[in-house]
């Protein structure tokens, strides 16, 4: 009999792994929340590693595709001081694909192909250990049950408390993400200073970065040391006051509406006022603001194995976005379902196993990626630009 395997999740980790199992010939139901694949925008861009997303590509069948729509170029790198002075500026050697980018969106289409999601699902509880197996209650207040339920729901999981008590934490750091479109016809300035790949510019614990998307769509984060409630005393909790700058249109006492775009544009400015004019134009210009706060698991978050239940990716292992998340979701994803593929029988003893190679080398990498982000949005900025030398001669 063909186990009921279902996958709570189309994000890298869910869709690389029903990829894979699909290309086994084995069925899999993916139950995704959101409405439909175009619901919300899709996200900025993602570098794959040849070790570890372009791997679980490989495995899923679809490298070479995935090479046509990367951007090798992608790679480039420059890194500024915040006088605007430039301190490194690395360019990928001419055929090296050891970490093209790849817009969210496109891999996401690329996942999708041969898949068949079930959109607008959204879990909000898996029971284990019931008679008919594992069982999975949805919003809408149905409920279904299989045999194998893999929890690739990233960050705030519904599938993790089965299995695990741990919750994500925050970091201490926050993000402020926006973005410019058609940069290059409409900020040409902006386009030459981010040139093929990424710009960054790190200061005293508050760094800008902005990325190249594909057809001129450009993705900037301010990220700033600040407790969780930040906004809401502006100049207690960043010491931003309207002698420094502040625009008068935001209240200090009521604190900073995240929704009101001007007031966050005009905070931004004044946490980074000094720095270089054109960097400040990259906020200056952006569109709308998102707030994201930087939230991770624990280091090394490991469960005791309950049977018919996994989980995967951000849902497994949430850790600082320093280029590894997706890379090892997809990879992890990939790995899995060669194991359940080639497990005859029950496939729970191939599931365990996995768990032990995932938490072994998801700890590896949320130490070092705790690590990176502690020197990335430091007090000292040259850590961060030597956090870059490292890896550059590593
Ligand atoms: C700004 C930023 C930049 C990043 N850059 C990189 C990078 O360059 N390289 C890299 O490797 N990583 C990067 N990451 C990390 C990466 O985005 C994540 O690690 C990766 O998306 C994790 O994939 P996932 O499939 O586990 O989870 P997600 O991508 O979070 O996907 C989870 C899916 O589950 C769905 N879902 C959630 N709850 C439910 C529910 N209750 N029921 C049903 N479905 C549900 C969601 O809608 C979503 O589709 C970055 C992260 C950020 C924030």
């Amino acid at each position: 009999m063909r186990h009921r395997i279902a996958v709570v999740g189309g994000g890298p980790a869910g869709l690389t792994f029903a990829c894979v199992l699909h290309r086994h010939g084995h069925p899999v139901t993916i139950l995704e929340r959101d409405p439909a694949p175009d619901a919300r925008p899709p996200g900025g861009t993602l570098d794959l590693h040849e070790g570890m997303g372009q791997l679980a590509l490989g495995k899923a069948g679809l490298l070479e595709e995935f090479q046509t729509l990367s951007r090798p170029e992608g790679q480039a790198m420059r890194i500024l001081d915040t006088d605007g002075t430039v301190l490194r500026d690395w360019q990928p050697r001419p055929g090296d694909r050891a970490n093209p980018e790849i817009d969210r969106g496109q891999l996401r289409d690329l996942l999708l192909g041969p898949l068949d999601v079930q959109w607008g699902r959204g879990v909000t509880e898996v029971v284990p250990g019931t008679r008919d197996g594992v069982l999975v209650r949805f919003a809408d207040g149905r409920q279904e049950t299989f045999d194998l339920v893999i929890g690739a729901d990233g960050a705030w999981s519904r599938v993790r408390p089965a299995i695990s008590s741990a919750t994500p934490h925050y970091t201490g750091v926050t993000s402020v993400e926006t973005s410019l479109d058609d940069v290059d016809a409409r900020h040409p300035d902006l386009a030459r200073l981010i040139g093929d790949g990424s710009v960054a510019v790190y200061g005293v614990n508050r760094a800008v970065v902005a990325q190249r998307n594909s057809g001129g769509h450009v993705k900037v984060y301010a990220q700033f040391r600040a407790p969780l409630d930040w906004h809401t005393n502006l100049d207690r909790h960043l010491g931003l006051n309207r002698r420094a700058g502040l625009d008068a249109d935001v209240d200090m006492d009521a604190g900073l509406d995240l929704a009101d775009v001007e007031a966050v544009r005009s905070s931004l400015l004044t946490l980074f006022d000094g720095w270089a004019a054109p960097v400040l134009d990259l906020l200056r210009h952006g569109a709308a603001f998102v707030h994201r706060p930087l939230y991770v698991l624990p280091v090394s978050h490991t469960w005791a194995h309950v049977p018919g239940v996994t989980l995967l990716g951000d849902a497994a292992h949430l850790m600082p976005p320093l280029g590894v998340g997706a890379n090892l979701a997809m990879l992890e994803g990939a790995e899995l379902a060669e194991s359940v593929a080639a497990a005859p029988g029950d496939p729970d003893e191939a599931v365990r196993a996995f768990e032990e190679q995932m938490w072994a080398r998801a700890g590896r990498w949320a130490k070092i990626t705790a690590a990176g982000l502690e020197r990335l949005v430091s007090p000292d900025p040259t850590e961060a630009l030597a956090l870059f030398d490292d890896v550059q001669s590593s």
